[in-house]
């Protein structure tokens, strides 16, 4: 098990595949893109479906995200799904994307046996999609999300993040869009995750302006009371269900003392936590012919010194020198 000082135990791997990615979201990486990993630093096809066996038979992992960066624009990974899909324990697999090539690759995802996609759109809006991702590429996340849907990728859900003066007035819109279309939608507080270290405190959306803005339109009961597990979203159920919305505030509310996430970076570093500032290197293991039991052990112990918590509250808090892309969000 994946266990660490607080009684925690990880059970859920986030898998990071790229740090590119064909969006530059304003509240995730700069115009210019980022300096990108070199192909030789990133792990192989073959290294990640090696590690990811060894999370699923020697470590407990039982759900594997797949992310980046785009996870999408991975060459191999139809290819992985496929042979992490044959692993045993075979674990539930999904994927985070912003959903452009979606289109194109959501059957293909399906059949090698991907369970679900989370699509993230911030906006209605093409005019507000442009301006926040920098790319003119809404109409391509709609047909991906419709693909998703249509491959059997459910349930489908969406994340959006909101921000001030942009689509911070859309919540309600994109409740009724997400109910009329059978998506699941959920909201994220903006972290100070992004590479130009722009996040401010109080230039951020919290939950309680998203649910105050959600209630001028709907009735929201809270889904479970105070039992939200380790899954990050508070549910809420609108106007008596069966529709959900969900919110993740993990600035505001933050969930650490139930978190149940390792994260693997595209370049082979554990991270305990996204706002982690230590890593552990996986890939050097890798390389030099370590049998799967070390590498397990090394996995164990980063974990292991997991901090109980992501410091944001904390006068003396360090952003991670990785922005949210080069980690794996
Ligand atoms: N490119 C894929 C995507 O956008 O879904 C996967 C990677 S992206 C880093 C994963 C999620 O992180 C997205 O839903 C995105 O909106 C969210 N995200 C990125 N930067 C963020 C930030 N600073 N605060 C909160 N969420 C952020
Ligand atoms: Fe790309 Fe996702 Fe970051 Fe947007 S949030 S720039 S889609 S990695």
């Amino acid at each position: 098990m994946l266990i660490d000082t607080y009684g925690r135990v990880a059970t859920d791997l986030r898998v990071s595949l790229t740090d590119r990615c064909n969006l530059r979201c304003t509240y995730c990486m700069p115009e210019e893109g980022l300096q990108w990993l070199a192909k030789p630093d990133l792990l192989t096809d073959d290294e990640v479906v090696r590690l990811v066996d060894i999370a699923v038979r020697m470590l407990g992992i039982e759900e594997v995200r797949f992310t980046g960066g785009e996870p999408l624009l991975r060459p191999g990974l139809v290819g992985i799904v496929e042979r992490v899909a044959a692993l045993t324990p075979r674990p539930q697999m999904s994927l985070t994307t912003n959903g452009i090539g979606l289109k194109r690759t959501a059957t293909a995802l399906s059949a090698a046996g991907l369970d679900r996609v989370n699509v993230s759109l911030d906006t209605l809006r093409p005019g507000v999609f442009k301006a926040l991702t920098r790319r003119d590429r809404h109409k391509d996340v709609l047909e991906g999300l419709q693909a998703a849907r249509k491959g059997g990728l459910t349930p489908v859900k969406v994340n959006s993040v909101l921000m001030p003066g942009l689509n911070d007035d859309e919540a309600p819109d994109l409740l009724a869009w997400a109910m009329r279309h059978g998506y699941e939608l959920r909201f994220i507080e903006q972290m100070p995750l992004d590479a130009q270290h722009g996040w401010t405190r109080e230039g951020m959306v919290t939950a309680d302006d998203i649910l105050a803005s959600l209630r001028s339109r709907f009735d929201l009961a809270p889904e479970r009371a105070n039992e939200r597990g380790s899954a990050p979203a508070e549910r809420w159920l609108v106007d008596g269900g069966p529709h959900r919305v969900g919110v993740i505030a993990s600035v505001t509310r933050p969930f650490c003392a139930a978190c149940d996430r390792t994260r693997l970076t595209a370049d082979g570093q554990i991270r305990a936590c996204l706002f982690s500032t230590k890593e552990t290197d996986l890939r050097a293991a890798l390389r030099s012919n370590a049998p799967d039991e070390e590498i397990a052990g090394i996995w164990r112990l980063a974990m292991w010194g997991k901090k109980a918590g992501s410091g944001l509250d904390d006068p003396t808090f360090l952003q991670p020198e990785r922005s949210m892309s080069a980690i794996g969000g």
